[in-house]
């Protein structure tokens, strides 16, 4: 093993050598597990495919800390996203880590609405969203003049974070802690023993790497991950689909002060209209069923957009949208079928001591990474 530089690490062809936990992904939720395990394991290390963190899904979101409120009461999302969202808020603020409690309104645009969004709004209480509250129409004006809809829920704890300087803030954390991280270092396969794990990396340096402890928090690549690993029951695999989500940015000022949501669509939350922490406007992400990774954002989807949009803002002006990024969602439910949960796999699901796989983390992932992390440590540190 060479040492580059402060923490990166990089292995020759013939390196075959051991650490008692690996991590394989460096996005947000890598990164928030390692920053809480650090300190706790013997050695851990980090292998990530791309050069650097968070290159994956957790740079191609909508910044968003979410409050909690659609996920069905009891699931995963919703209780690690409302434990996160505290945690995330306190380590904002103790870290120095721009965020905004900006708020969020999410609006019914017609009466066909309403009861829907009561079911949220119910739904969100549930879930321990305690400071929701209902607006009619004359109150979401005077909020949001130009907004267009009948009713309104507010979430006061709705925010917006950055989510790089967050991702920074988790790598130094874990590297103080003793952390290393080898970039440029897919895992291409591995091997189930009695008394851990072999694990190949591939890429231009391959190697293979002896852990007691893996985690698998590889995003869109998770599902595959564990299909090369033998020894794996094949029968715990899910099924994986991907769903683009592309977002179009507002090149004329924002009339809105708060995040714009309409009722939820099937798939996702509906083309909404978030900020960034300078004011810039986009909305998105879509939903767009994909086989492939393709970051190209689908700029045809403009006609749809705009027509969703001025549901609730009649009158965005013509000519005032274009093409900006797209994310991509690790779904295990498919096109027409409930939303599938977040996936926390443990030795109770595989009977493997020492590995966790973490699937289908798609949003509100970002604002549950610290409460995940938190779950996973007291699952293998006991
Ligand atoms: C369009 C969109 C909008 C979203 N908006 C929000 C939001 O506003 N708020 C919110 O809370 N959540 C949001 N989310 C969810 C959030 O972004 C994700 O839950 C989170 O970023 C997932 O992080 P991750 O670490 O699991 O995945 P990633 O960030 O993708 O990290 C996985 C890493 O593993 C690496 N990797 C993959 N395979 C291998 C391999 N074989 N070997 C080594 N490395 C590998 C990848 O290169 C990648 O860097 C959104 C998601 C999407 C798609």
């Amino acid at each position: 093993m060479q040492i580059i530089d402060d923490s990166a690490v990089t292995f020759s062809a013939t390196d075959s050598f051991e650490t008692d936990t690996l991590i394989v992904g460096a996005g947000v939720i890598g990164l928030a597990i390692a920053r809480a395990l650090a300190g706790h394991v013997e050695e851990l290390l980090v292998v990530e495919s791309e050069n650097m963190i968070g290159s994956g899904i957790s740079s191609r979101n909508s910044e968003v800390i979410h409050a909690g409120i659609y996920y069905p009461e009891g699931s995963l999302k919703a209780r690690l996203c409302v434990e996160g969202r505290g945690l995330l808020y306190e380590y904002c603020e103790s870290h120095n880590i721009p965020f905004r409690r900006c708020g969020k309104l999410i609006v019914a645009s017609d009466l066909s609405q309403s009861q829907t969004l009561d079911r949220i709004l119910n739904q969100g209480r549930a879930n321990g969203v305690t400071d929701l509250c209902w607006l009619d129409e004359a109150e979401l004006r005077l909020r949001e003049p130009s907004l267009c809809a009948v009713a309104g829920v507010h979430s006061p704890s709705t925010g917006i974070i950055d989510s790089h300087q967050l991702m920074l803030q988790l790598q130094g954390d874990a590297e103080r802690q003793g952390a290393l991280f080898a970039f440029n270092s897919p895992v291409v396969g591995g091997r189930v023993h009695e008394s851990g794990f072999e694990v190949f990396v591939g890429g231009t340096s391959p190697c293979k790497i002896r852990c007691r402890r893996l985690i698998n928090a590889a995003g869109l690549g998770g599902v595959s991950l564990m299909r090369s690993l033998q020894g794996f029951p094949e029968h715990l695999i899910p099924d994986f689909y991907m769903a683009r989500g592309n977002y179009f940015s507002l090149t004329v000022p924002s009339p809105f002060s708060h995040l714009i949501y309409p009722i939820p669509e099937a798939g996702g939350l509906g083309v909404h209209l978030t900020l960034d922490l300078s004011g810039q406007a986009r909305f998105g992400p879509d939903v767009e069923w994909i086989d492939q990774i393709d970051y190209q954002t689908n700029a045809d989807r403009m006609a749809h957009f705009y027509h969703e949009i001025r549901r609730y803002w009649l009158l965005l002006p013509e000519g005032s949208l274009q093409p900006s990024y797209c994310g991509i969602r690790p779904k295990l439910s498919g096109p027409g079928e409930a939303n599938a949960d977040f996936v926390l796999q443990d030795e109770t699901q595989h009977g493997i001591s020492g590995l966790i796989n973490l699937l289908g983390i798609e949003s509100p992932g970002l604002t549950a990474s610290l409460a995940i992390a938190r779950q996973v440590k007291s699952l293998l540190i006991r």
